[in-house]
């Protein structure tokens, strides 16, 4: 394998020439390019970012944390960093996750191959050659036979197009881009748009600080208490000492979390009173938000068994929240099912609205209609503030991708691939890109399981697949337009037998406007995925289509659909 810098086939400039491209520095990418250098093969890496982290070097808003518990969110593939690194908390905050992968990155030296403050703007894939060529904003321009694209799922923020930011006469701040520099919101006036999981963490975090929180909410959630706690002594070590067993029983689980034993009752096997007292612990153990999703059976799918669980929830709004008009006002709607939107999980989030400081606006009714010189202009209403916080979220799943002019000499883009909807099989490659790799894609489980756990499932599974086609002579591996649309197609009735596709959350790209509604993760299950990846590859790649540069079709291995 090579990695000589080359003229680019028009002859123009110097193109390095490297085995493996990986876009994007976070825990996907840094394990790629771990993986890549064991096998040998030369890897380039570039981040937008001025160092490695991702989610966690972008996202330093305050509160924000992971909802995982630590010890099952981060890698798995070195006992040595395992049994090295200690998790503080329960659930790590960010500058806590942020450490770790700089400690990771430099334990493994990942910085040398990468280059920083560097944005990928196109990958072109040259059909005679076999290359992915890549250039950056900063001029660069690498080409390799693959390019992986560990891009991250929630990684391009979205902010509603109010007009009037520009006259704003204070300070504001996207949630998703936060200053690395202290924030202070001290005796200001501060507002805040969105409540997800980011607004949920970042709200009761700023009411202590600031002298004064608008929240500005469209839909009111349900959230569960996070019940985060410092980690307790030998807890982490009990853990590692059971880590091997546990790699094996989180590829059985739904969501690549373990700990949570799936319910094994229907809500109507017990009486309202059992129900009550269930669900009650439930909330009292937190955590996750499997805490309340994985209490009974059927409550992503049967609306009585979801409502069962949202009254619960409702209710526990109505004992927390003092005011009772506000305590409405938080109750998620009665046509929301719990967990179709991401449930989050808080630290005083409901309690935080019994503080005098805090002031909670419903912009479903009352939409906000600008931004002024000195607040936030609702149809209703004139809102002074110092600071706006958008915590409106991300163009999820597809928006860091299609921000990639990525396409074909042969003509074919993952624009137009993509024009109606994003189609990609298995989540892994896209029909009509060759050998382009998406980690966490649409169609996978990605959001919906351990991020990280998907992660090294995916990284795993397309180096093998480099293994395998260097084992057999081949260089290019490419997704079948047949197989990917039986996926897509399962994966949709999948999603659509079950409560999830109900809100219009970010998950169906509801959240950004023009965006095709798609139920974009696999909602089959982690573990139900892995068998199939499993059995994809023991069928010879069915579905995939692998070939060596310059054979056609017919003297090529091709796999079955
Ligand atoms: P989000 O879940 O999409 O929430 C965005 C919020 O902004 C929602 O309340 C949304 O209201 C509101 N919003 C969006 N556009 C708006 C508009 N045009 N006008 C008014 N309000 C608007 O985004 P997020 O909270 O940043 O979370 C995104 C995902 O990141 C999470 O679901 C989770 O997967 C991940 N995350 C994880 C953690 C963690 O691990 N602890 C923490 C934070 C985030 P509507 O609901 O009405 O759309």
């Amino acid at each position: 394998m090579s990695d000589t810098n080359i003229r680019d086939r028009n002859g123009d400039s110097a193109v390095e020439r490297v085995d493996v491209l990986v876009v994007g520095m976070g825990f996907a990418g840094m394990y790629n390019l771990y993986c890549a250098r064991q096998r040998g093969l030369t890897a380039r890496a570039f981040e937008a970012g001025s160092d490695v982290g991702g989610t966690w070097y972008w996202n330093r808003y305050p509160g924000c944390r992971v909802d995982v518990d630590s010890v099952q969110y981060c890698y798995n593939f070195s006992d040595e960093l395992t049994n090295e690194w200690r998790w503080s908390e329960r659930f790590a905050s960010q500058p806590e996750l942020l450490r770790y992968c700089n400690y990771v990155a430099d334990k493994f030296d990942l910085r040398r191959d990468a280059k920083f403050d560097t944005r990928v703007i196109s990958a072109l894939f040259d059909e005679e050659t076999n290359l992915w060529t890549v250039r950056t904003d900063k001029g660069d321009v690498v080409s390799a036979p693959y390019c992986i694209m560990a891009t991250g799922s929630l990684s391009t923020p979205y902010k509603p197009p109010y007009p009037g930011i520009e006259d704003f006469g204070g300070e504001w701040h996207h949630t998703g881009t936060w200053p690395h520099e202290e924030v202070s919101f001290t005796g200001k006036r501060v507002g805040i748009i969105g409540t997800g999981s980011t607004g949920i963490q970042a709200i009761p975090v700023i009411a202590r600080e600031a002298a004064h929180l608008t929240v500005f909410q469209r839909t009111p959630q349900y959230t569960t208490p996070a019940r985060n706690r410092p980690m307790t002594s030998g807890e982490q070590e009990a853990f590692n000492a059971r880590r091997d067993q546990w790699r094996k029983e989180v590829k059985q689980t739904f969501n690549a979390i373990t700990d949570f034993s799936p319910p094994t009752k229907f809500f109507h096997e017990n009486t309202p009173e059992e129900r009550r007292t269930y669900l009650e612990s439930r909330w009292e153990i937190g955590g996750m938000p499997q805490a309340l999703m994985e209490t009974y059976k059927n409550i992503g799918v049967d609306e009585a068994a979801n409502s069962v669980v949202a009254d619960f929830v409702r209710d526990k709004i109505r004992e927390i929240v003092k005011d009772s008009e506000v305590a409405e006002r938080l109750c998620p709607p009665s046509d929301l099912p719990i967990g179709s939107k991401r449930p989050p999980i808080d630290t005083d989030y409901y309690e935080t609205f019994n503080r005098d400081n805090v002031t909670l606006v419903d912009i479903k009714t009352s939409p906000i209609e600008r931004i002024t010189a000195v607040g936030i202009k609702t149809a209703d209403e004139d809102y002074e503030l110092d600071a706006i916080i958008f915590a409106t979220g991300f163009d999820a799943m597809t928006g860091s991708l299609l921000a990639i002019d990525i396409r074909t000499s042969g003509g074919a883009s993952l624009k137009d691939a993509w024009s109606d909807g994003p189609d990609a099989y298995l989540g892994l490659m896209v029909a009509g890109l060759p050998n382009l790799f998406l980690i966490n894609g649409p169609g996978s489980p990605s959001v919906k399981a351990n991020m990280v756990i998907a992660i090294e499932h995916h990284t795993d599974w397309i180096m093998e697949a480099l293994d395998h086609l260097r084992e057999h002579g081949l260089d290019r591996i490419e997704a079948n337009e047949q197989a990917q649309s039986n996926w897509v197609e399962h994966a949709r009735e999948v999603a659509e037998a079950t409560l999830m596709p109900v809100a219009d959350s970010w998950y169906v790209g509801a959240n950004v406007p023009g965006k095709k509604r798609v139920y974009m993760p696999y909602f089959g299950g982690f573990a139900r995925y892995l068998k199939t990846c499993e059995e994809i590859v023991a069928d010879g790649y069915r579905g995939f289509q692998l070939s060596r540069t310059g054979e056609n079709a017919d003297t090529s291995i091709v796999a079955a659909q």
